[in-house]
């Protein structure tokens, strides 16, 4: 099989990945529940992933906790800056990790910025949206369309207005700078298992200020007080904490640092640029700009369901629907189809969009 599904979860993760959950398996206790060794391991374990998470993404190893989703991490930012009736300004970009969670706060929801590919006017929006609002979250990449978001601009803006802030790392942590310190975001979120190349049912969440937890219980610290810690990252981690999953994603975080951002980037773009040409070459419509990342949306003749299956059987596994993005998919017009959905990970190479095209080729007469 060919996976182009990376912007839902990495496949082909390092080995190391796996060997370092097997070893946590097998030497770990509870990370801060003893001064034994195997929880002195377990200790060792998680403060050096964060230790590799504060590294890329320029921050104190204390503002980094653990989640088991990026999902859980926006959610707490959400709790956190958001109260009933909060005016939040977001992007016309967020999957539903963003926007359900704003609705059932019951916040007032200012959408901003709907054109694609379009950062001037993405800027311009938030401009006017900004003054007077609670909280602005933005998404760094679009899931959908790979569009990378001027998120530095919007941090300036939103710093401009003192408007706190959050942003979604789902699909550029791991593939673009993400850097806490000098984006001063209020919070960052991000996923371990799409380009931390960590497992499932990781994820972190980087918190430039004290947040609200959504978890309550034992830390293994400050156990005389009803109360969760006023620190972090313990205020975050009640309960324990996924060991194994972190083992993991500790060695997914080195290989990214190993192999560079920059690299990363450019074998996603040079694959994604190579997909958006040839199906345009082949008089698909494609969703392609200058300020793409490694994910590339389509629109095929038929169903968009029934042609990724159609590539399915061809070896090929993309997505196809809406993403979980259906705000992302009202902005470009393709809420009633949904998309083909390609995105290439650590691994992409030119031969894989050749093989997507030949593939789509097939599927338009089968
Ligand atoms: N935000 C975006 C932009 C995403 O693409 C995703 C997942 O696809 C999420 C949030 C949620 O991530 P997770 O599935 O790790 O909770």
């Amino acid at each position: 099989m060919i996976y182009l599904d990376h912007g839902a979860t990495s496949m082909g993760k390092p080995p190391q990945v796996g060997h370092a959950m097997v070893r946590a398996l097998q030497v770990c206790g509870n990370p801060g529940r003893g001064g034994h060794a195997a929880a002195m391991a377990g200790a060792e374990v998680v403060y050096s992933c964060r230790e590799e998470a504060a590294k890329l993404f320029a921050c104190r190893p204390e503002q980094v906790a653990f989640t088991a989703s990026c999902t859980l991490g926006l959610n707490i930012a959400i709790r956190t800056l958001v109260r009933p009736g909060s005016r939040v300004v977001i992007s016309g970009f967020e999957h539903n990790a963003v926007v359900r969670p704003l609705h059932a706060l019951g916040a007032q929801v200012v959408v901003a910025g709907r054109r694609l590919f379009d950062s001037d006017d993405l800027v311009a929006a938030f401009e006017k949206a900004l003054p007077g609002a609670d909280a602005a979250i933005f998404t760094h990449v679009s899931n959908v369309f790979g569009f990378i978001l001027p998120v530095e601009r919007l941090g300036e803006l939103c710093h401009s207005h003192g408007v706190p802030f959050v942003v979604d790392g789902a699909q550029s942590a791991g593939m673009l700078p993400l850097e806490l310190e000098s984006l001063e975001a209020d919070f960052i979120a991000a996923p371990g298992h799409k380009g931390l190349l960590g497992p499932q049912g990781t994820g972190i969440l980087l918190c430039n200020r004290l947040p609200q937890p959504l978890l309550y219980g034992g830390t293994g610290t400050d156990s005389r007080s009803r109360e969760m810690p006023q620190f972090l990252p313990e205020r975050l981690e009640a309960g324990t904490v996924n060991v194994p999953g972190i083992a993991g994603l500790r060695e997914g975080i080195r290989e990214v640092r190993r192999l560079g951002l920059a690299t990363i980037a450019k074998r996603q773009q040079k694959a994604a640029r190579l997909c958006a040409q040839g199906l345009q070459e082949m008089g698909v419509q494609v969703f392609a700009g200058r300020e793409q990342g490694g994910t590339v949306s389509f629109l095929p003749s038929g169903d968009c369901e029934d042609f990724a299956q159609r590539l399915a059987q061809q070896g090929i596994a993309v997505r196809a629907g809406l993403h979980c993005a259906p705000l992302a998919h009202e902005s470009a017009g393709t809420l009633e189809r949904g998309t083909v959905r390609v995105s290439f990970g650590h691994d992409a190479a030119p031969w894989q969009a050749e093989a997507l095209l030949r593939a789509v080729k097939v599927a338009e007469v089968m």
